[in-house]
């Protein structure tokens, strides 16, 4: 079963994979799109308000504020900040 079309009431719903079929490829995708790897603390916080329990799968990719995880099926994404620890060296 590959319900691609349904369309599922979640908070993980993304423009950016909109049309984009789930595949191994969307990290490499997102990375073509200016997507840097996140590698700071991701709170509990963040997967409680996505309701997301993939949390041990996540892989977290950052662009101009905007985070977007490709490690879990949702593909949760924000651009809130919150429960993200920023790195006080930001020089890049
Ligand atoms: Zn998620």
């Amino acid at each position: 079963m590959r319900p691609l079309l349904q369309k599922t009431p979640s908070r993980c719903t993304s423009p950016l994979t909109k049309g984009t079929k789930l595949t191994m490829n969307f990290e490499k995708e997102i990375k073509e799109q200016g997507y840097r790897r996140y590698r700071g603390a991701v709170d509990r916080s963040v997967y409680e308000y996505f309701n997301c329990d993939w949390s041990w799968k996540a892989i977290w990719y950052l662009k101009k504020g905007h985070y977007q995880c490709c490690g879990c099926k949702e593909k949760c994404e924000t651009s809130d900040p919150d429960g993200f620890q920023l790195f006080l060296d930001l020089g890049e």
